[in-house]
């Protein structure tokens, strides 16, 4: 059976944010999918101590509340010499991207030991309280002393990926998905959600 012989099935983003639905949205394109934000009413908190926790929470709630499958993502920075700061809390480190990565900078001031990595979790739940697919990708790399590049968003421009040597702000979309937390998280998800979708279509 090949994918567009599958019946389509709805798969609920359980997130607000419009840029991450669309990213999504064309991600999973070539899947006989029909992806769905949640409901703008529906606000998650993010209650869990790791990135898995948080998508396995967020995944579960929207697809309790919305009768749908619903995948969640939990993303982050984590630094060695921080103890894996700011980790869950990357979004809530400071009130502004500018401010985030200033205060990273003043936090490792004087620190040698830049080593850092990005993760990003995927977790995929049904209505039936049931979590059907959970992965975990990474991207291991150095925060840099200054800002380097002009594209991406939050942490990018301090964030040098240690396989290639420039920063995520340096990088074309192409080579940040090619090389990011979430591209590889996605393409381990990828693969198991296209067999979930087959065998969900078995008599
Ligand atoms: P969330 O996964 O939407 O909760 O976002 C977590 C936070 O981690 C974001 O607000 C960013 O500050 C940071 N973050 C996650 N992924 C990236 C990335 O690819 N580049 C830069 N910052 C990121």
């Amino acid at each position: 059976m090949s994918s567009n012989e599958l019946t389509e099935r709805v798969l609920v983003i359980a997130s607000g944010n419009a840029g991450k639905i669309r990213e999504f949205r064309q991600l999973l394109a070539h899947l006989p999918l029909r992806v769905q934000a949640q409901p703008k009413d529906l606000a998650v908190e993010e209650t869990g101590q790791t990135f898995a926790e948080n998508a396995r929470i967020k995944a579960l709630t929207v697809a309790q509340a919305t009768g749908q499958w619903a995948l969640a993502d939990d993303s982050g920075l984590s630094v060695e010499a921080l103890a894996g700061a700011p980790g869950v809390y990357s979004a809530r480190y400071a009130a502004s991207d500018a401010l985030r990565i200033k205060r990273l900078l003043r936090e490792l001031k004087g620190i040698d030991d830049r080593r850092a990595h990005f993760s990003a979790a995927l977790c995929i739940a049904s209505e039936t309280n049931e979590v059907l697919l959970e992965v975990e990708g990474r991207c291991e790399g150095l925060i840099t002393h200054a800002a380097r590049g002009e594209k991406g968003f939050g942490y990018d421009p301090i964030f040098e990926v240690d396989a290639t040597g420039t920063t995520f702000a340096e990088m074309s979309i192409e080579q940040k998905r090619q090389w990011s937390h979430r591209g590889c998280a996605f393409a381990l998800l990828d693969p198991a959600l296209q067999e979930l979708l087959h065998k969900q279509n078995k008599p």
